[in-house]
């Protein structure tokens, strides 16, 4: 590791790493299963010296990481209640863990570029401001580069896999079912978006990395499941950094809205 990584963070106990299924903005601020079940899982991690997230919300051409000081709250939504408009979530940045991220992507040849422009979307956000409402921890965005291909996400997902060890605290915000166009205001779930989270939670407790890689194969329900893959992608940057281990924990396993699937892992 290079100079200006070591003086980062000590060596440390590794972290666990989270895939959390953040659904509507609305968790950040109301009080429901899902909001109750990440209070619960903040209260039992340790004090992460530094968050290190990879959200659906933010699609790049290249990838990127987010290095200001003091990134800002980014309300990337409309039609929900000024509530939650006027919700901040002022934790500072970490410029030297942007550029620790970098430098372990050049490790393999892979290119991330530090940003100033965006922030902390409602993808981290709404869930940091459960798991640690203090604000107080140093937060970077990862973003989802659109031209790589999923086994591509997840070879850049393994460098980052000494953060780890570093008091990082990796989580991937997305869902493993997202289909919006057909969400219905109701705590239902259609058939075909139980089959494909069940088959993915299948392969995760089997560690069958290959079918969640094409996501496709999963069933004749994936292109219903995943319309779009930027809020399944989020889950394989978890499962890269699986170490041999540890066993999936599924700290949340509903799926609401008719086609949004709420589940979350925890891995360590
Ligand atoms: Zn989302």
């Amino acid at each position: 590791m290079q100079a200006s990584s070591s003086s980062w963070a000590p060596t440390t106990l590794r972290q666990p790493v989270l895939f959390i299924g953040h659904g509507s903005p609305m968790n950040a601020i109301e009080d429901n299963v899902y909001s109750r079940a990440w209070i619960e899982l903040g209260r039992s991690l340790s004090r992460p010296q530094a968050v290190l997230c990879i959200s659906a919300h933010w699609e790049t051409d290249g990838s990127r990481v987010t290095a200001m000081s003091q990134p800002r709250t980014i309300h990337d939504f409309y039609g929900f209640p000024r509530e939650l408009n006027e919700k901040r979530y002022p934790a500072p940045g970490s410029p030297e863990l942007a550029r620790l991220v970098c430098e372990l992507a050049g490790t393999l040849s892979q290119v991330v570029r530090e940003d100033t422009s965006w922030g902390l979307d409602h993808g981290t956000w709404s869930v940091l401001a459960r798991l640690f409402p203090e604000a107080d921890i140093p937060v970077v965005q990862l973003s989802l580069d659109t031209s790589k291909t999923p086994a591509e996400h997840y070879a850049l997902a393994k460098t980052l896999a000494p953060l780890r060890r570093r008091g990082v605290l990796i989580i991937g915000s997305g869902n493993v079912v997202h289909n919006l166009g057909m969400a219905c205001f109701e705590e239902r779930a259609y058939p075909w978006a139980k089959d494909f989270d069940a088959a993915v939670r299948d392969a995760v407790n089997a560690r069958e990395y290959t079918p969640l890689l094409n996501y496709r194969t999963l069933g004749g329900n994936a292109r219903l499941a995943v319309p779009s893959n930027e809020h399944y992608l989020p889950l394989l940057y978890i499962l890269a950094l699986q170490e041999p281990d540890e066993v999936p924990s599924w700290f949340c396993e509903q799926v609401t809205m008719c086609s949004i699937s709420m589940r979350g892992l925890r891995l360590g």
